[in-house]
């Protein structure tokens, strides 16, 4: 993959590009695809986003949302957007097969692939690209990439907006160690430049359904397991509560983080039954790599201290997989 720079002399004449991100994308795949897609608009080019799935609500405010497509119900548009695309941008995933049913449609394109990422161990399909797993988000790296290119005057209040909610998620409101002087360095640039930053704050974690709040409490009541011995609290949720408490993509966001905030636990596990399949979530304080611990039991990866994987065993089978692996790992986790 060569250095993202040199990238510099294609975007000088107008190309056909689209943006995409991983399935199911938080507020950084977000942020920092429509970040990428303001800042190449204006530079003018020809810019379509495709989100692999739908996305959550509480980020139906970031400016350009409405025009993203979504492949999952859009599907013969979105195709269509892919014909004679010069450049594809991809954002905040490492491998092709984070974009689910969309993969099979970028692993055909035959023009320039852009990788613009954090996560660790990319997959080599990218001809350019930044894969910095030092960054506390890709919505940063966006940021940097556009003054390595010399356009900061490009960054408006639109792109300044995107770049802060995919920052401020991905640090958990700046106080993961990954909050480095250079997310703040930034952060104080966005804020001269008339970011107002508690109004996403609001849109972003002030903007549920009483729903999500009861069906938290019934996680946290009913769910939620301790074993102390290895320092780990799961919390294993079956499809039937998703459809009781009538649950919307993007609501069991940040569950996971309430088993962390448990005196002395090391390592959180959420494992979602989705119908489809069974996902899982995993969150570590400290040495504990969860990178590694999704790669090795769940098909997964992500970053050092939170990750992910998949399962299509059923939940109870899942949770003793899950088990065992954490029995496994018992010496880690001291
Ligand atoms: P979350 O638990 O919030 O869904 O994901 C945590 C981190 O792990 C994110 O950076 C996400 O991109 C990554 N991740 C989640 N699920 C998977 C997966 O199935 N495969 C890979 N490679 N990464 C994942
Ligand atoms: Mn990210």
């Amino acid at each position: 993959m060569k250095p993202i720079e040199e990238i510099k002399p294609l975007l000088d004449s107008p190309k056909k590009v689209v943006v995409t991100m991983h399935q199911k994308p938080d507020a950084d795949a977000m942020g920092s695809s429509l970040a990428m897609y303001h800042y190449l608009r204006r530079k003018g080019h020809d810019v379509i986003v495709i989100s692999p799935t739908n996305f959550p609500d509480f980020l139906k405010w970031m400016p350009g949302s409405d025009n993203v497509l979504d492949f999952e119900s859009a599907q013969e548009k979105a195709i269509k957007a892919l014909d004679g695309v010069e450049m594809l941008f991809c954002l905040d995933f490492n491998t092709m097969s984070r974009t689910k049913n969309l993969e099979p449609y970028l692993d055909k394109l035959q023009c320039v692939k852009v990788l613009v990422d954090h996560h660790l161990e990319p997959s080599p399909e990218f001809d350019y690209g930044i894969s910095d797993t030092s960054a506390a988000s890709t919505a940063l790296l966006v940021y940097e990439f556009i003054y390595r290119l010399g356009d900061e005057h490009y960054i408006d209040n639109d792109i300044s907006q995107c770049i802060y909610a995919g920052t401020m998620t991905d640090t958990g409101s700046f106080r993961f160690a990954s909050t480095s002087a250079r997310v703040h360095r930034m952060v104080a640039d966005l804020l001269e430049r008339g970011l107002e930053h508690e109004y996403i704050h609001q849109a972003i974690y002030d903007n549920f359904l009483e729903n999500r709040l009861r069906f938290i409490g019934h996680s946290l009541l009913n769910r939620m397991e301790v074993f102390y011995e290895t320092n780990t609290a799961i919390m294993a949720i079956p499809y039937s509560d998703l459809k009781r408490f009538d649950l919307q993509t993007g609501d069991t966001e940040g569950l996971v983080n309430f088993l962390l905030s448990i005196q002395g636990i090391k390592l959180a596990a959420l494992i979602i039954d989705r119908n489809s399949e069974v996902k899982l979530s995993f969150r570590s304080k400290g040495n504990f790599d969860v990178n590694t611990f999704a790669r090795k039991y769940f098909e997964g990866g992500g970053h050092f201290n939170a990750s992910g994987g998949r399962s299509t065993d059923p939940l109870d089978k899942t949770v003793q997989r899950f088990l065992k692996a954490m029995h496994e790992n018992e010496d880690l986790l001291q």
